[in-house]
């Protein structure tokens, strides 16, 4: 079994944060990747043991950053085109809804990774590196891991 390493850990800083953003790693060790394959994010950091996604409504995060980026970077600009005459209006629309079917799978690890990167730069003292060791929280987190390790 692997130790933890909680204790040896450095603090995390928000430079830390987003460099890991940018390379979709575990936000709190930043020696795993987020994901277990393409399109499927790993449930708990395979090296730190850090829980990446948390349920109940965790994802909204992702979701509302994939949803804004398809819907103003691509659907919006490809609509006000076919409604301006700059393109005809069929086209307009089958850019429009292939853009929303396509973009949001594309997206999709880049979202969770700026999410997390989002939520632990305005939350630094919830990863797990920045926890002071008489964290109650940590020692919960702890004894869950092990749990799951076995
Ligand atoms: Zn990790």
């Amino acid at each position: 079994m692997e130790d933890l390493q909680l204790q040896q850990m450095p603090n995390v800083t928000r430079r830390q944060l987003l460099i890991r953003g940018l390379y979709c790693e575990c936000p709190n060790c930043g020696q795993a990747k987020l994901f277990k394959t393409p399109l499927r994010i790993h449930r708990y950091c395979p090296k730190c043991g850090m829980q990446i996604e948390r349920g109940n409504g965790y994802y909204l995060g992702p979701l509302s950053i994939n949803y804004s980026i398809t819907v103003f970077t691509f659907v919006l600009p490809s609509l006000l085109l076919g409604f301006f005459d700059y393109i005809t209006i069929k086209l307009a629309l089958v850019v429009a809804f292939t853009g929303a079917l396509l973009l949001p799978v594309l997206l999709y690890r880049f979202s969770w990774s700026c999410w997390l990167m989002i939520y632990y730069s305005c939350l630094t003292q919830e990863l797990h590196a920045n926890k002071t060791e008489d964290c109650d929280d940590l020692c919960f987190e702890k004894e869950r891991r092990t749990r799951t390790q076995r």
